[in-house]
């Protein structure tokens, strides 16, 4: 039988909730983002010019995006640095360009002994600066970053989607390790916004699941207190050894998960 998209990304949800230690969508999302930038370094999408051009015009990457690039270079699994240079050089000429027609303005205004600053007049010199200068503008537009928001809205959606059509799933999802809150809430948005056929069974599945995992947090952070004590100091540590990082993924998401505004 033929897979379908909608079959694809259905295995690709059930598979976070196996595979992942926490948040299933975290897991996609941090999956997602390594194979794309791999992709990125492939001499396919480097050579492709248009592709450059779409990273150029919106600035580069966010700072996140950029190292890890980087880093990728050196994983063994990329072909060279040739790809990543690539990107960089266009980079670096979309600024030069950029500074030296704000040089230029200064100068020209020196010339003509008028002592405001050139951005303050024109909205052209205005945008040019606020590309350099505005870091989180250019994480807004960060291609990489683009990508795994779009990609995760498209799991957000399939996982609202099944949990209204399939009672078996809801009652899999509700003892299953849950979303980290960040997701939770996205989730709650898609579910207010959107028409849903069991919108409350789908709310109660996802506030079990939250409240079950909220709850084994907390007991194992508590232990993990407790035996710091002097008293049972000589207690070995068992599962809640992993208690601040289970509370830091559940509550914050897994590193490097920041959603859209
Ligand atoms: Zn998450
Ligand atoms: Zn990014």
């Amino acid at each position: 039988m033929e897979m379908t998209e909608k079959n694809i990304l259905t295995v690709r949800i059930l598979e976070g909730m196996e595979k992942s230690s926490g948040c299933p969508l975290c897991y996609l999302w941090t999956e997602c983002e390594e194979r794309y930038l791999k992709h990125m370094l492939t001499n396919e999408v480097v050579m492709d010019p248009a592709f450059r051009g779409k990273v150029v015009a919106a600035g580069g990457f966010c700072n996140r995006h950029a190292h890890m690039l980087y880093r990728a270079i050196h994983g063994g699994d990329v072909e060279d640095g040739l790809g990543y240079a690539l990107y960089m050089k266009d980079i670096t000429g979309k600024i030069m360009e950029q500074l030296s027609h704000l040089q230029e303005n200064l100068s020209n205004n020196f010339k003509s002994s008028k002592s405001r600053m050139p951005f303050h007049r024109k909205k052209r010199d205005t945008t040019a600066l606020d590309n350099i200068i505005n870091y989180d503008a250019r994480r807004q537009q960060c291609p990489i970053c683009e990508h795994l928001w779009s990609m995760n809205q498209i799991y957000l959606h399939t996982l609202v989607q099944m949990l209204d059509d399939d009672e078996n799933f809801r009652i899999k999802f509700s003892s299953s390790k849950g979303l980290c809150l960040p997701h939770f809430a996205s989730a709650m948005q898609i579910i207010h916004i959107n028409k849903l056929k069991n919108p409350i069974h789908v709310v109660k599945a996802l506030i079990d699941a939250e409240i079950k995992n909220l709850q084994l947090i907390e007991h194992l952070l508590s232990e993990f207190i407790r035996k710091q004590s002097w008293e049972f100091r000589d207690e070995h540590l068992e599962e809640e050894v992993n208690a601040n990082i289970l509370a830091l993924n559940f509550l914050f998401g897994a590193e490097g998960v920041y959603l859209k505004k």
